[in-house]
């Protein structure tokens, strides 16, 4: 449409020239529209299989409002998959500089921030104990995300950047330091945040990225039980909820303490699970898990919504006295959110919900340690991070430049 402008680029955290790449692939040169999105967006194939569209280009696009938006995210990821069947293009040659950066963290901001270093000439070390891809690898469900179209964008990246397969601590993170000019830190929020109501500890309770990385490795041959309650109201207790249903649950409920209308979940997410036929129950609270050495079930209560708002503007559940009622399940999946894995950086000053804190630039309380993605910002998408990583590595440069 050659938008003058264009609402959806600028919609885009990573600011993909969208207009530009589809015209490319109208004027048959798709290998060159794939350039295009891979120049700004690290994750490209990912993210064209995966990026919420709803919520960023696409909710949009001008031509939404004469009958429906143009799927841009279906063109986005045309292109990187002709791309990827062709061979990868050229890439032109980075200016060189001597100068070393460490990113810790081969998730989306740390691969974000390491191919725009490495745009901008710095010799990159990655640091990270497992394969890179971050949570799109480990957790997204296969059905969503297979492990081959993130590697079509990882293998892509690894010619920028060295991959240390290490896990930093606190030792580590003070060596690297010292011995590099300046750090990135990227480790997601790895840790699930769980209830706090007796019986959590029972077999047959599991935290939903454990539950996820555990189904995502061994597909196959894990076992789940035929009644899973899920517990929570966001996006990853519908990713969880849908797996345990192909896992072959027979029974899968979701339950969560406040209304439809309060759910932050992307509603293509929502319809998927329901078609799946999973169950979700609105106002229900968590009490206690049922059983003696397995869970049995999960003893709920009933809530109703208060007038009074949180910070969030969403009003807030209160329980109906005398309401409870056990739901019975073979295995209980905690999908109450994460938080940051990550004891070795007490050093560094923290945000309210345990967040690592940073000022304009990514700088953290520590100078020349600069941090993004979900440990700065809590639980986002992919795009959003890589966008963290972008912009961390201009901060970067910035910095170095002015040394
Ligand atoms: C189940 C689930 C489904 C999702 N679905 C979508 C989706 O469909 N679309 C979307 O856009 N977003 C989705 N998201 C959100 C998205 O995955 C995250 O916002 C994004 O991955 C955050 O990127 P990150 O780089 O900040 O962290 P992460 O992806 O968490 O990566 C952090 C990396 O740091 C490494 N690390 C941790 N500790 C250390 C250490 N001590 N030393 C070295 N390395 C370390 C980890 O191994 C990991 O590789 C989903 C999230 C979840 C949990």
């Amino acid at each position: 449409m050659q938008c003058f402008d264009a609402p959806c680029t600028a919609a885009c955290p990573t600011h993909i020239d969208i207009p530009k790449f589809i015209s490319m692939i109208k004027s048959n040169n798709v290998i060159g529209a794939a350039e295009v999105v891979k120049t700004s967006n690290a994750l490209a194939n990912t993210c064209g299989k995966i990026c919420p569209e709803e919520v960023f280009c696409q909710s949009v696009c001008t031509r939404g409002k004469q009958d429906s938006p143009i799927w841009i995210r279906e063109l986005h990821f045309f292109a990187t998959q002709h791309e990827k069947e062709k061979g990868f293009s050229a890439t032109k040659a980075f200016p060189k500089s001597k100068q070393n950066v460490a990113v810790v963290g081969a998730g989306p901001a740390g691969l974000g921030c390491a191919f725009e270093l490495a745009k901008l000439g710095y010799q990159v070390e990655i640091y990270d104990g497992r394969k890179p891809g971050g949570v799109p690898r480990n957790s997204i469900p296969s059905f969503r995300l297979a492990v081959r179209e993130l590697e079509s964008d990882t293998k892509f990246l690894s010619r920028f950047f060295k991959l240390k397969t290490q896990s930093v601590d606190a030792n580590r993170f003070e060596q690297i330091r010292k011995s590099q000019e300046a750090m990135f830190l990227a480790v997601g929020l790895g840790q699930d945040r769980m209830l706090g109501v007796p019986g959590e500890k029972l077999k047959g309770v599991i935290p939903v990225l454990k539950f996820l990385e555990k189904a995502k490795a061994n597909s196959t041959s894990m076992k789940i039980g035929k009644r899973v309650v899920i517990v929570g109201g966001g996006n990853v207790s519908l990713d969880a909820a849908a797996t345990a249903k192909r896992l072959g649950a027979e029974s899968v409920t979701l339950i969560y303490r406040r209304s439809e209308k309060e759910m932050r979940v992307w509603k293509g997410e929502l319809e998927e699970a329901r078609k799946q036929g999973v169950e979700i129950r609105f106002l229900i609270n968590p009490v206690n898990i049922v059983g003696r050495i397995k869970a049995q079930g999960i003893r709920c209560r009933q809530t109703r919504l208060s007038r009074q708002k949180d910070k969030s503007g969403r009003q807030i559940p209160v329980e109906v006295a005398g309401s409870d009622f056990v739901l019975d399940a073979d295995t209980i999946i905690i999908a109450v959110g994460q938080t940051i894995e990550a004891e070795w950086l007490a050093g560094v000053e923290r945000q309210k919900g345990g967040y690592v804190k940073v000022g304009e630039g990514f700088q953290t309380s520590v100078p020349g340690v600069f941090a993004g993605g979900d440990m700065i910002a809590g639980e986002g998408t992919i795009v959003q991070s890589v966008a963290h990583g972008k912009q961390a590595a201009r901060a970067i440069h910035e910095y170095l430049s002015a040394k």
